[in-house]
């Protein structure tokens, strides 16, 4: 399976589901048909690690989604597990801050991913 689809399906019950290679471990995001470590293509999807620090950040000033009113901040985090990952994020994240990878209920959306800073309440956060 090369597609996202159990990222999405991850998503849609709160967990971070990322595909993995059978064969070294690696963990691949976005999914790939073949291991860049190794080159495997047997390969299947688990429930990782949230933890990561923060790489980079930006402050959205405009609006894109009718539901997020700007100004907010999006992060991209090196997470434990490997990947790279980006996503909304509270907005005291600095560059080099750990941070976690939460699935915060949005009303009428599921859920979307959301960093928060590590050990922080999510609810607190949006
Ligand atoms: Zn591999």
């Amino acid at each position: 399976m090369t597609g996202m689809t159990p990222f999405w399906e991850g998503l849609e019950r709160g967990a971070f589901v990322v595909q993995r290679c059978r064969e070294c471990g690696t963990f691949r995001f976005p999914a790939r048909a073949r291991c860049l470590s190794c080159g495997s293509s047997d390969a299947d999807w688990q429930e990782a690690s949230t933890a990561g620090t923060v790489y980079s950040t930006t402050t959205v000033n405009r609006a894109v989604f009718p539901d997020i009113p700007p100004p907010y901040d999006v992060v991209v985090c090196q997470m434990e597990i490997g990947i790279t990952f980006f996503a909304r994020a509270e907005n005291t994240l600095p560059i080099g801050s750990r941070a976690d990878l939460r699935m915060v209920r949005e009303a009428d959306s599921g859920f979307i991913p959301f960093f928060v800073a590590a050990d922080r309440d999510p609810a607190d956060a949006l």
